[in-house]
């Protein structure tokens, strides 16, 4: 059976119930684990908090990924309260709108980098400062999109940090193996979300990839809490450095079907 009871861990990433993190969260509780919120900025609180009262945790802690004082309270908070963790789940990302559309010859070094750090490294980051506090191993989840090798609309410097994040998990897949910490990728196809809606052309994707996929629709947010289910209990323990997709099979198709042309 795939349970999670016994398992603490912290997700990284809710803004509102649409958010994937909160996809996965919920599943994370509902299979019997016990959860831990970091949540970017006080505005966001206002919906973070009910949501993680909802499934029983009261454990929040402010934490934005660029701030290092930040990170580190979020850390010495679990270490405090529960002393060491099963698991992570980062579900973050960000990069200026006004570059989600367009050519991506017109990124700026300034959002390049600004991307690449919140998208990627605090993947890094948080690997590390886990690892200190997950004495009998764990797993570690990031969410990317295919985005990050195919060109999809308006993607553009994304694709990039998405490239570079499914490198990250597989080095450090090999890091921290030896550790018990085992590092996986999901990749869902085009959800309704914040951050999803930032790409220009969101709802064309998404209606394109529910026409497209094999399965003829797009991901659930449960589908994608399963997913991280399976990946952070005892049942996926030997899946790591790995790039799951769910996305209804949308990834394999090279060109659509004759009559969706
Ligand atoms: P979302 O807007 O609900 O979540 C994005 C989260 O990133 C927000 O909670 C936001 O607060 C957080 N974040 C951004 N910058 C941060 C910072 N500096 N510090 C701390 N947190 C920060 O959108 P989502 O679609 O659920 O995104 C979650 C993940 O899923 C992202 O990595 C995204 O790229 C990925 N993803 C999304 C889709 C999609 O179509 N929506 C598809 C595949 C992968």
């Amino acid at each position: 059976m795939i349970t999670m009871n016994g398992k603490r861990g912290l997700i990284m990433g809710v803004a509102n119930e649409r958010s994937i993190a909160w996809g996965i969260a919920a599943a994370m509780a509902e299979a019997g684990a016990e959860l831990a919120f970091s949540y970017q900025g006080e505005n966001l609180l206002k919906r973070v908090g009910p949501l993680a009262e909802s499934v029983g945790s009261s454990l929040l802690v402010e934490t934005d990924v660029t701030d290092d004082a930040s990170m580190d309270r979020a850390f010495a908070m679990l270490k405090k309260e529960w002393g060491k963790i099963d698991f992570v789940v980062h579900a973050i990302a960000y990069s200026d709108k006004e570059e989600l559309t367009g050519r991506i010859t017109n990124t700026s070094r300034a959002n390049f980098q600004n991307s690449l750090t919140i998208s990627c490294y605090s993947f890094i980051d948080v690997a590390r400062r886990a690892a200190e506090i997950m004495p009998d191993g764990g797993t570690l989840l990031t969410l990317t999109y295919q985005g990050s090798t195919k060109v999809t609309p308006n993607y553009n410097v994304m694709g990039v940090a998405k490239a570079a994040l499914e490198s990250a998990t597989r080095y450090l897949a090999t890091d921290l193996g030896g550790q018990g910490i085992r590092v996986n990728a999901i990749s869902p196809g085009p959800m309704k979300t914040l951050a999803g809606a930032a790409i220009a052309g969101a709802r064309r994707t998404f209606r394109y990839a529910e026409a497209n996929a094999p399965m003829k629709a797009n991901a659930t947010l449960a589908s994608i809490g399963g997913t991280a289910v399976y990946l952070a209990s005892d049942a996926g323990a030997f899946t790591t450095g790995e790039v799951i997709h769910v996305d209804g099979g949308l990834h394999v198709i090279g060109m659509p079907q004759i009559e969706n042309l």
